[in-house]
């Protein structure tokens, strides 16, 4: 449970520092990154406009989270 938590928190980190310019504006995203576990697609949401909470997961299960 605490390695769920642990992954999460780094995959957050990486969608968050791609993101800074729309976070900023309060622009809405949806794209993928490369998971760093499995090297698999991680495909993500983000509410910049809403509340800045991130939906993500990836193909194979490594994360998986809504906020
Ligand atoms: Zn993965």
């Amino acid at each position: 449970m605490d390695e769920e938590i642990e992954k999460i928190g780094k995959v957050r980190k990486l969608i968050v520092a791609k993101h800074g310019k729309e976070i900023q504006k309060k622009i809405d995203v949806v794209g993928a990154i490369k998971c760093p576990y499995c090297k698999g697609d991680i495909y993500y949401g983000m509410a910049n406009s809403i509340n800045g909470h991130i939906h993500a997961f990836c193909e194979n299960g490594c994360v998986d989270w809504v906020e």
